[in-house]
């Protein structure tokens, strides 16, 4: 062990600053909007040219992002039945 390293107390690494990168989370794509390549195509989802995340701005193609959508909906679905549940008791 050399001088600089007692002076600093480098023994262990106590105080090394942690390596790992911060663990990612895997998006749940739960905010895909749809995208097109022309504005006069907008608001027809079978001209959509692309989905985007836009909470992690993954993109999709029209056939994933419908997969997505359909989940959104259903969750929303699932969430307004249990409401209605919780209102009805
Ligand atoms: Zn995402």
């Amino acid at each position: 062990m050399g001088f600089l390293d007692r002076l600093f107390g480098r023994k262990g690494n106590k105080a090394a600053p942690a390596e790992e990168p911060a663990a990612e989370v895997e998006c749940p794509h739960t905010a895909v909007t749809a995208r097109w390549d022309s504005a006069a195509d907008m608001g027809k989802t079978e001209l959509v040219s692309a989905y985007v995340c836009e909470s992690c701005h993954a993109t999709f193609s029209r056939e994933e992002g419908a997969v997505f959508i359909a989940a959104a909906v259903e969750r929303l679905r699932v969430s307004e039945e249990s409401r209605q549940d919780r209102m009805r008791q």
